[in-house]
């Protein structure tokens, strides 16, 4: 995924696709919990309703799981595992099973697009090209590793050593709760899915209460290609849910992503049977910008780094530094992409961008755009106020706040919307230092011309990715995961089946 270009061209006549047919019949049936390969009701029978952000209006009502049903879905996963064919699945058909997978996801492209534009928010055209395209990419490129998960041999150093055989062996880690944010509802379940699949784990998945929908469509999917029962369980509901999966005494590991404060929770949680913990937490990734770059790439990626997604995004670079030198005139080309962007529902053809996920999120991004003020920073384009023309909708307006210092508010605390805080800098190794004043570490972009900056500055900054002369690119080859408070383990490429695979050493004493 590259951040969406923000485009300042004049708004042509919008165009609204007709909502599928199939998506509106998956709306107006009540979804509920898939458990051991069946849907099932929640076990109190309660349900919650999903919410279109854009028109606030009740999108879908869905099965509400809590502690009985997390009970339930572990047990299935744990047959699965224990007892199902899955782990001893010959390799490759686990990983024909993900290609499969990838092929009726991408066969059902515009249903899922469309889902998750309707429950996220999110523009139509970023969800097609970004979401789904890039959730079937990352089920193919995990289809492959299911073949490819080894052990090594290793010399062992004894008098008769050649008497000795000595060898590892990647086991799946066995069942695996996996809890997801609202951001990027089917990409964040793909990106935990494909990996844990692929080594031969079972799963219990819970999705976030504002964007439940795609990942139950996608669980219908699983079913239809021919997974075992049990071996995806995807439990929807409430912070309660998430809850009971970090604590269950049978389940093996946990992975989650979402805020920091929740990650110290589910590490706290995991402490009563020691399973393995994964955590992609916040950010507040500083977009590095010198005085020698190419200032229009920059301000196009540094406002696609902050605005992309709403500025619903983990990695979102919500610090500028910017050169003394270029400092004002990258300001004003960023203002003039955030006050072009088009806000609006997310099936018009022209919308940049849309609401955020929900009232809470609207109320928390819009309080800190008021600390933003309060505490004395400028705003210079956007504020809390609501964007003419949208009466209705979590719709916050891109904005921009210069004159800011190191103890404010908006410097120091993620925000998960679209507002940039910007502060100057005058040399490098000064840079690099204030690139590393946060508790976080997930990411930063470098913008320069110069190769030798960019190389200092990739290496002086303590963040998992950083990106030069772009921001937001990402591939299922490419690892991703956090410095410090945004959490530990990787995501993605190679490395995320170390954390779903456990090492047994065997010695053989040969007679
Ligand atoms: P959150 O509470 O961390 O939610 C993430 C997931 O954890 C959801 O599925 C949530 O369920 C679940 N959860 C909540 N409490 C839990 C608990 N005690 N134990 C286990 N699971 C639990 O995030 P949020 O409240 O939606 O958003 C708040 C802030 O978190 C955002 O403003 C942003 O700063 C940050 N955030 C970061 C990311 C990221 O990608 N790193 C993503 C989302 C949010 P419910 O949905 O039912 O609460
Ligand atoms: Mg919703």
């Amino acid at each position: 995924m590259t951040s969406a270009p923000m485009s300042g061209q004049a708004a042509s006549q919008a165009q609204r696709p007709p909502v599928l047919r199939e998506v509106a019949e998956f709306l107006s049936t009540r979804q509920r919990l898939w458990i051991g390969g069946k849907q099932v009701d929640a076990a109190s029978g309660a349900s919650f309703t999903s919410e279109n952000p854009a028109t606030e209006g009740l999108l879908a009502e869905v099965a509400r799981g809590e502690r009985e049903d997390i009970d339930r879905a572990v047990a299935a996963a744990r047959r699965a595992f224990d007892e199902g064919p899955w782990p001893h699945m010959n390799p490759s058909e686990r990983g024909q099973l993900l290609w499969r997978l990838a092929d009726q996801l991408e066969a059902h492209a515009e249903e899922f697009a469309q889902l998750e534009s309707l429950d996220n928010g999110k523009p139509l055209t970023v969800a097609r090209a970004g979401d789904v395209a890039l959730s079937v990419d990352h089920f193919r490129y995990y289809a492959g590793w299911a073949t490819k998960i080894e052990g090594e041999t290793i010399p062992i150093n004894a008098p008769d050593s050649a008497r000795y055989l000595d060898f590892t062996l990647r086991e799946p880690v066995g069942v695996v709760g996996q809890i997801i944010p609202w951001n990027f509802p089917l990409l964040m379940a793909t990106w935990k899915l494909g990996a844990a699949l692929a080594c031969g784990n079972t799963v219990v998945l819970k999705p976030a209460e504002q964007t439940p929908l795609t990942a139950l469509r996608l669980a219908s999917l699983i079913h239809e290609v021919g997974f075992p029962e049990g071996v995806v369980n995807v439990v929807t509901g409430f912070g309660d849910a998430g809850a009971a999966l970090a604590a269950h005494q049978d389940v093996d590991k946990v992975a989650f992503t979402g805020s920091t404060e929740v990650g110290h929770e589910i590490v706290r949680a995991s402490a009563g049977n020691l399973k393995r913990v994964t955590l992609e937490l916040g950010g507040k990734s500083p977009s590095i910008v010198f005085d020698d770059a190419d200032l229009e790439l920059a301000a196009q990626g540094v406002a696609g780094g902050i605005f992309f997604n709403q500025g619903q995004t983990c990695c979102a670079g919500s610090r500028l530094y910017a050169g003394a030198g270029i400092r004002e005139e990258l300001v004003a080309r960023v203002c003039e992409i955030a006050s072009s962007t088009r806000l609006g529902d997310g099936f018009d053809s022209t919308t940049d961008m849309g609401p955020l996920v929900s009232r809470d999120q609207y109320e928390r991004v819009t309080d800190y755009i008021a600390a933003g003020e309060r505490e004395g920073a400028t705003v210079r384009v956007g504020g809390g106020d609501r964007p003419s023309g949208l009466g209705r909708g979590y719709f916050v307006k891109p904005t921009v706040f210069s004159d800011t210092r190191r103890d404010m508010r908006i410097v120091r605390e993620e925000i998960f919307g679209p507002v940039l805080a910007v502060a100057s800098f005058e040399d490098l190794d000064e840079v690099i230092r204030r690139g590393n004043d946060t508790s976080y570490g997930l990411a930063a972009s470098v913008w320069t011309r110069d190769i030798n900056k960019a190389h200092r500055v990739a290496a002086g900054l303590r963040a998992g990715t950083v990106w030069v002369n772009c921001h937001n690119v990402f591939d299922a080859a490419a690892p991703f995961g956090g410095y410090k408070q945004s959490g530990y383990g990787r995501e993605m490429g190679r490395h995320a089946l170390e954390s779903y695979t456990q090492t047994k050493n065997v010695i053989v004493r040969l007679a």
